[in-house]
């Protein structure tokens, strides 16, 4: 499976769905300007945006490192929506954890039924956590937070920081 971003191809080798939704994803993409050309893997981050499913969000948070191993997730006992998908020739570092492995991607219902998590996403640049919403956002929560004087992020309740 593969998606176009910023004119680089970029071929999913894992996705990690919690409920349902995709949640954790790597890509690699060939770089092929660099002296030894090589692929070069980015982790992709997705999110309901501000807890709405219907409007799931992309965000890259880091590329690079073994574009064949992926850090294995781990899961809390209890917690039965965790899955994943992996592409032939990749493999976990470490051992996984509540988690069952799927054989093909995931369709998307109702999210003009694709397989392709980035077609039914939008990529964003900011991805902020409010502990007191209990969502990620692309903006800030301005009715929990607020920046004090030396620019950090703090809770209005209790000024404890983000
Ligand atoms: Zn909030």
């Amino acid at each position: 499976m593969e998606y176009l971003i910023d004119n680089e191809k970029h071929k999913i080798i894992y996705i990690e769905y919690q409920d349902e939704l995709p949640h954790s994803i790597v890509t690699v993409f060939f770089v092929n300007t660099a002296k030894k050309p090589y692929w070069r893997p980015e982790y992709w981050y997705f999110f309901a945006n501000n807890g709405d499913k219907n409007d799931l969000k992309a965000y890259n948070s880091g590329s690079g490192g073994d574009d064949k191993k992926i850090q294995a997730p781990q899961y809390i006992d209890g917690y039965l929506g965790a899955r994943y998908w992996m592409a032939d020739g990749i493999e976990f570092e470490g051992n996984p954890k509540n988690i069952k492995r799927i054989k093909t991607p995931k369709l998307l219902k109702g999210y003009k039924n694709s397989r392709n998590p980035f077609k039914v996403s939008e990529i964003t640049h900011s991805c902020e956590y409010c502990d007191r919403c209990g969502h990620y956002s692309t903006e800030i929560c301005e009715e929990h937070m607020y920046d004090d004087d030396e620019g950090n992020l703090r809770y209005r309740d209790d000024d404890t920081y983000e």
